[in-house]
């Protein structure tokens, strides 16, 4: 599980940010046929167990490379999705994907790790959303517990129907985290309310880190609320030594970002993390 030549640094630019859509109307006409286009992919990008420098997850996070547009940033149609209600297939195809990888790793003998997918609230709140998720590793006969589920606090106020759809969650024994945390405009009380296994310390924390006191006692109430609480926690957007020395020093157990690997396309992590 060791990264054999310790780290990697990435600092990369996109070239490939070619011309924008001209309007979001062209941006949902492409994007209702890019699955049938096959213009979507998975990139996983590798989350760190602090104290061992091991992998321990991945997160999946969804590319669109459009024939006419090139390449657009989840940032700019992942909200668009999720207005026009497209996320529901989008998020479908990605869960299937992350389903029909975690299957191959098995059947292949490849080290097995639990792949994080981003749920948005569109699809948390479907009536259906428990059991879509029942079904999958029924058909996809993957173990509950290499599947994990991020939701965002939005997903969980004003969510009438949260409470059953975590239960049945935890029920199948899936890992559910909270992404982003600190950003929303939620109140902790669903800490306290609902199962969850694993607090997501939102990258705009870790940026600030040797910036900001202010910031830095917010992280470490972080840490500390989920250690009390019996939750895991992962920093995300670990680009810097300095910050990881502040995280370890502060017993985050996980870390997450370009410090470690940018999200990578799924033949590159197999060659780099699950075949010796
Ligand atoms: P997120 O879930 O918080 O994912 C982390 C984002 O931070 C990713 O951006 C990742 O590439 C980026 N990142 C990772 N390490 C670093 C770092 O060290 N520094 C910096 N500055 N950034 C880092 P990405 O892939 O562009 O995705 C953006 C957002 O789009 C995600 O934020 C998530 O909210 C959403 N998203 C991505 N894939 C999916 C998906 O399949 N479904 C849904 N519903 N949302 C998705
Ligand atoms: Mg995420
Ligand atoms: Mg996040
Ligand atoms: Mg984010």
């Amino acid at each position: 599980y060791v990264k054999k030549n310790g780290r990697f640094h990435y600092r990369f630019y996109r070239s490939e940010m070619s011309q924008a859509f001209p309007n979001e109307v062209l941006m949902e006409a492409h994007l209702r046929r890019a699955i049938e286009f096959d213009e979507l992919s998975i990139h996983l990008q590798p989350q760190i167990d602090l104290q061992t420098n091991e992998i321990d997850s991945f997160e999946a996070l969804i590319r669109w490379n459009n024939r006419k547009f090139g390449y657009v940033p989840p940032s700019q149609f992942i909200p668009l999705a999720e207005s026009s209600g497209l996320i529901i297939q989008v998020g479908d195809w990605v869960l299937e994907q992350v389903c029909k990888n975690l299957q191959e790793w098995k059947v292949k003998g490849y080290r097995p790790v639990r792949v994080a997918v981003n749920i948005s609230p569109k699809q948390f709140k479907q009536e259906n959303f428990a059991t879509k998720i029942e079904q999958l590793l029924n058909i996809y006969d993957i173990e509950p517990k290499y599947l994990e589920l991020e939701i965002t606090e939005s997903s969980m106020v004003n969510v009438s129907e949260t409470h059953e759809i975590l239960t049945k969650l935890k029920e199948l024994g899936v890992y559910v985290s909270v992404d982003d945390f600190g950003t929303g405009y939620s109140s902790l009380s669903y800490l306290k309310k609902y199962p969850i296994d694993i607090i997501k310390i939102d990258q705009s924390f870790i940026a600030d880190i040797n910036k900001d006191e202010k910031n830095e006692a917010i992280i470490k109430a972080i840490i500390t609320l989920s250690e009390n609480l019996g939750m895991d926690v992962v920093a995300e957007g670990v680009e810097e030594e300095f910050q990881e020395e502040f995280l370890k020093l502060n017993n985050c157990r996980k870390g997450q970002g370009y410090l470690y690997n940018k999200p990578l396309p799924v033949d590159l992590i197999i060659k780099e993390y699950l075949v010796n």
